[in-house]
């Protein structure tokens, strides 16, 4: 036994040590109850996409004005919350080891609270609830307001057992305590999982970056594509207001932030209260005054409109990328997808986007194997992908999410052909990424640096206005360049990745 697992053994007061949240979860009590105590830590483990990144930054935002602190270690923490994503397979699975490893550090240090929230904790909260009783909080992400609540509830809880086992510890000695420690249950503390997500803590955001920030603009979604979990796990659709929005991205701007990427699950149906649009607001940011880049992430190409395409072509501070889900090149599996466009109207639109908005990067979001999809289907997904000539893809073989649509869709396609045709994408999307690669040789582009590069430290890598990414050579190798904009020359292209330097 180590000399904190004494400590909390032995502390008559440690149900109000456990935890800096005041039990009536009033927000505004929170800061000052953090002053009398020892900071609290708080280590987020996030998986999916940037929706969950931001969100895992207003849970921060909420965890530290209650007064916690950040920690990047999740053995140092006095509470572990893992935001989770349920669009795939693979990462929710993995959300199951994580736990795993929690419940050995609950060994050590009994009084860690262990929280799981995100689209897992939404869809699978029965499932969790009764495979994993040592969780202590569980909630989806409408109800992130609701987390001082929770905490100050899961403290109390946990206060409770410890004392418990305390006792127990006095009166069966050391041999008993660990097998105690094992069984001990999680306080088992859940969010409201019907709520509409009114009261989320918008404005307690604490970003990961100093000079790269995300903007939720909207949640949810309404479209009910026939694979996608996201609907039942986010809910319906709702905009965030549209002075709200601009607000913040004039105040990123001023406090010197160089990129603003605008989240929503479909930005392309973004209604403000006063009826603008989503080419409205992209409007209204690009006419901040500043030198940054405005990105957005996700459109929809049945919502994606000819104004838009416009005003990314005029634009001053708007990348020139698009980011647009095709899922499929077949119409038919496209119907049965509900995704309620046709491969023309996709193609009609792509051509818009090209021949408007100059020197545009196209990226896209593939699934191979869906059900029903024959050989014809996926060749007509091959030749859509040759035809576009995208810089870079999200490919992905389908896999079945429970409680959607397509589960009752007959004629599954064996896992075997879907990966096969995965595969065939794979391929041949490597071969036109790395043709567009070396096509721009030679070209001198506009970035922001991102940091050091993945596998050198004396590189950097950057990101260009249009979203691609350069490795060049640092400049002078013991200054940090991370946020800065530099001009960049493409010296070569590869597969993944382009070459350059900073001029
Ligand atoms: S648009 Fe379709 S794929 Fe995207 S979040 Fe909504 S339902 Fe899911």
């Amino acid at each position: 036994m180590n000399d904190n697992e004494e400590n909390i053994y032995n502390n008559e007061n440690i149900g109000n040590s456990n935890s800096n949240s005041s039990s009536n979860g009033n927000d505004s009590n929170n800061g000052d109850n953090a002053v009398n105590k020892a900071k609290l830590k708080f280590h987020i483990i996030t998986f999916g996409c940037q929706m969950n990144v931001a969100d895992s930054e207003m849970i921060a935002g909420t965890l530290m004005k209650m007064g916690y602190e950040k920690t990047g270690s999740k053995a140092e923490a006095d509470l572990v919350l893992i935001n989770t994503c349920a669009v795939r397979a693979k990462p929710e699975a993995k959300v199951y080891s994580h736990l795993g490893d929690l419940v050995k550090l609950r060994d050590i240090k009994p009084s860690l609270m262990i929280g799981i929230c995100g689209c897992v904790a939404q869809k699978e909260r029965e499932n969790i609830i009764k495979q994993f009783p040592y969780v202590d909080l569980v909630f989806g992400p409408q109800s992130i307001g609701e987390l001082p609540r929770l905490i100050a509830l899961a403290d109390k809880a946990i206060a409770k057992k410890l004392i418990k086992l305390s006792q127990m510890k006095k009166q069966d000695g050391v041999k008993s305590d660990l097998k105690m420690k094992r069984k001990f249950k999680g306080a088992r503390v859940y969010g409201d999982f019907e709520s509409s997500g009114d009261n989320l803590p918008e404005k307690d955001v604490s970003r990961e970056s100093d000079f790269k920030a995300y903007i939720t603009i909207m949640r949810g979604c309404n479209n009910f594509c026939s694979y996608c979990v996201v609907p039942y796990t986010r809910g319906r659709e709702k905009s965030r207001p549209f002075d709200v929005i601009v607000k913040e991205a004039e105040e990123l701007v001023r406090s010197g932030y160089k990129e603003i990427t605008l989240l929503g699950q479909n930005v392309n149906s973004y209604h403000g209260d006063g009826g603008e649009t989503f080419a409205d607001l992209l409007e209204r940011i690009d006419s901040i005054e500043g030198h940054f880049y405005i990105r957005f992430m996700t459109s929809h190409p049945k919502d994606l409109s000819e104004r838009l395409i416009d005003v990314m072509a005029f634009a001053r501070h708007i990348a020139p990328h698009v980011h647009l889900p095709f899922q499929s090149g077949s119409t038919r599996i496209l119907e049965l997808m509900n995704r309620r466009y046709s491969r023309e109207h996709y193609i009609d639109l792509i051509e818009k986007i090209k021949s408007r908005i100059k020197n545009v990067t196209l990226t896209t979001d593939v699934i191979t194997g869906f059900p029903q999809e024959t050989e014809d289907d996926f060749n007509d997904t091959v030749s859509l992908l040759n035809y576009v000539k995208y810089d870079s893809a999200f490919l992905f073989f389908y896999s079945e999410r429970e409680g959607t649509a397509a589960l009752s869709i007959d004629g599954a396609v064996p896992l075997k052909t879907r990966l096969a045709r995965l595969e065939r994408l794979v391929q041949l999307q490597m071969e036109i990424t790395f043709d567009i690669n070396r096509s721009m040789k030679g070209e001198i582009h506009e970035g922001i640096v991102e940091g050091i590069a993945p596998k050198s430290e004396k590189e950097l890598s950057i990101r260009t206005y249009d979203n691609h990414v350069v490795i060049a050579k640092a400049p002078d190798g013991t200054k940090n360049y991370t946020g800065e904009f530099v001009k960049v020359k493409i010296t070569q292209g590869f597969n993944f990745v382009l070459k350059g330097e900073i001029l």
